[in-house]
């Protein structure tokens, strides 16, 4: 049974959406990019599968979820779209098969064992895109890799011909100008870059500092209640 279409949720939905496509055009604009360089991941993360559905017939076509047990559940029930979903969450190993099961591309490479995992999980001959994920602050327990890691966790994974590197991506700190982090995330990329040019992603930039992100260089902006409203808590 499909819910009946509450028509001001989702006449409010398509506001959001096209307000912050609009955003993204100027601020594309300003720093002299062309928007179309720049894919819009709706971060659909707490929200049912009705509101991907939503998204879906406004022409949403990526969509981020960051945990392997929703991603899943979301992507069996709407597999018949054609959408492509991002896992942008921390990963575990023991669930790498689960998301590379459901996932078109995994964000969070974070270190060697869940790279290994991810390629572990493969089926035939296709190949999963991954990035590698930055950790932006001075404290290691934030997910991610430490830039001065990143080079060599890249070519752990283009050691793995079941993971197509295509970049990298980070989450910008509490306590520092997003330009600044961005900044250095950019740096972090040009060195990724020189070890493989078509690793040319930037996963960066979410609500509060997408404008930011675009500026240093984004090519792949998270975005999530922003446009999807406040997420629902979690039960
Ligand atoms: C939740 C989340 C986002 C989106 O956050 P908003 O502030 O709602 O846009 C982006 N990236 C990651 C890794 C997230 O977990």
């Amino acid at each position: 049974m499909t819910p009946p279409v509450d028509a001001s949720e989702s006449s409010l939905l398509a506001a959001r959406l096209s307000a912050i496509d609009e955003k993204i055009a100027v601020a594309a604009h300003a720093a002299g990019r062309s928007a179309e360089e720049i894919t819009r991941i709706v971060v659909t993360k707490f929200h049912p599968a009705s509101l991907v559905r939503d998204l879906y017939e406004l022409g949403v076509r990526d969509v981020g979820e960051n945990r392997q047990q929703e991603l899943s559940a979301k992507q069996d029930e709407l597999a018949a779209l054609d959408l492509r979903w991002h896992f942008i969450g921390q990963g575990q190993t023991n669930k790498a098969a689960a998301i590379r099961r459901s996932a078109g591309v995994v964000h969070s490479v974070d270190r060697d064992r869940f790279a290994d995992a991810l390629h572990r999980a493969a089926d035939g001959d296709d190949r999963l895109d991954v990035l590698v994920q930055i950790n932006l602050t001075d404290d290691p327990g934030r997910g991610g890799a430490a830039p001065a890691q990143a080079v060599a966790l890249a070519e752990h994974v283009l050691a793995l011909p079941s993971l197509r590197l295509r970049g990298v991506m980070a989450v910008a700190p509490l306590d520092e100008e997003p330009a600044s982090a961005f900044a250095r995330l950019r740096d972090v990329a040009d060195g990724v870059r020189a070890v493989d040019p078509s690793a040319s992603w930037i996963s960066a930039g979410m609500t509060g500092d997408f404008v930011e992100a675009i500026a240093a260089g984004a090519t792949h902006l998270r975005i999530g209640s922003a446009i999807t409203g406040p997420r629902p808590d979690r039960g």
